[in-house]
């Protein structure tokens, strides 16, 4: 069974861009599409990014249970869904979640195996830079991301593995060392040890 491997990160944690760095880096890991009602950004497409869906599909996904966890964030809704770690799984792949502290609870609750890893600002004042920097969001928007932020960081402790964002190649090189080390774990390749004892009984 492959990793699943939940990544939390505020808003303007450069969060993004580790994730595009590793997930190029690493072609056994897959990301989890989520569904959305929050509209598209520019250059963003239906399908790749998120599936973009009204709240109406929204509130019909959640009352046919089609996801594994879903969550309000910035005022808008996002899911996972089951079907999605279904293909994923069904593909052999190690699947990363970019969710929120509220969707990383549900997923943690239903999947305990599941590895946690939660990205952190060096500085909030690093923090509301990248923010502001990104210029995608009204100044509303902004204040919501930095009050959630701070939610959000209340609650990293929670999370098996920290990983502070100050250069960003350091920052993805710490989150494939994660991903590595999780692949060697003793509990998920038992199978190693029992076909090598297998061996040594034949001989
Ligand atoms: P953005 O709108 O910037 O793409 O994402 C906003 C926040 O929603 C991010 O912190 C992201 O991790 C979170 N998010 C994205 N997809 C999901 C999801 O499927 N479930 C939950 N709970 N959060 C999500």
């Amino acid at each position: 069974m492959g990793l699943l491997i939940v990544m939390t990160g505020p808003s303007g944690s450069g969060k993004s861009t580790i994730l595009k760095a590793v997930m190029a880096q690493d072609a056994r890991l897959a990301l989890s599409v989520s569904h959305t009602t929050r509209p598209p950004r520019p250059g963003e497409r239906d399908g790749v990014e998120y599936h973009f869906v009204d709240d109406a599909t929204f509130d019909q996904m959640v009352a046919d249970d089609a996801f594994a966890e879903h969550a309000g964030v910035h005022a808008k809704r996002y899911g996972t869904s089951k079907a999605e770690i279904a293909r994923l799984r069904g593909a052999g792949r190690d699947i990363v979640f970019d969710i929120d502290v509220q969707g990383a609870a549900q997923l943690r609750a239903s999947y305990p195996e599941a590895v946690s890893v939660f990205i952190l600002p060096p500085t909030m004042a690093a923090l509301e830079e990248r923010l502001r920097g990104r210029k995608t969001e009204s100044e509303e928007q902004v204040q919501i991301r930095l009050q959630n932020a701070r939610a959000e960081i209340a609650r990293a402790d929670t999370y098996d593995y920290l990983i502070v964002n100050d250069a960003v190649d350091e920052a993805v090189d710490d989150f494939l060392a994660v991903i590595h080390a999780e692949r060697r774990r003793g509990t998920r390749i038992r199978s190693i040890t029992v076909r090598l004892l297998e061996e040594g009984r034949q001989a």
